[in-house]
């Protein structure tokens, strides 16, 4: 999945970081257990709801793409596809997509002649970090 950076700030200090990361790491760290703040204190409890979201980028290109296994590929920008599979998209920014029918979250990885390849967020995987 391609990297996209978040700017996020702090609430309960104000300092501002960024994230590099995919949707799906950005979320994975949103929802950990606990969180040490660049501005200097450490929390028990999960960032989600304290750490705003400034900012997101667009994912960056990759050179030579090529499908990543495990992801459900699906043009949600064919249109003909979309309403045959009665799917609502909603642009939430940056080139992500929600389903609103589903709250199914669509990503992309570009590749290099720009072209989008979307795929389904998948659900969260319970990750295990060294
Ligand atoms: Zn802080």
């Amino acid at each position: 999945m391609s990297n996209r950076v978040f700017l996020c700030c702090c609430q309960k200090c104000g300092r501002q970081f960024e994230f590099t990361g995919s949707y799906e790491h950005f979320n994975d760290f949103l929802d950990s257990e606990n969180f040490a703040c660049q501005g200097g204190h450490r929390e028990g409890r999960s960032p989600r709801g304290f750490v705003k979201t400034i900012t997101m980028s667009e994912p960056y290109p990759v050179t030579e793409w090529k499908a990543t296994e495990g992801l459900n590929y699906v043009d949600i920008l064919d249109s003909q596809l979309t309403r045959i599979r009665s799917m609502q998209m909603d642009h939430l920014g940056a080139g992500l997509y929600i389903d609103r029918r589903t709250l199914k979250k669509y990503d992309y990885e570009e590749d290099a002649k720009g072209y989008r390849h979307y795929f389904e967020v998948p659900k969260r995987r319970v990750t295990v970090e060294a």
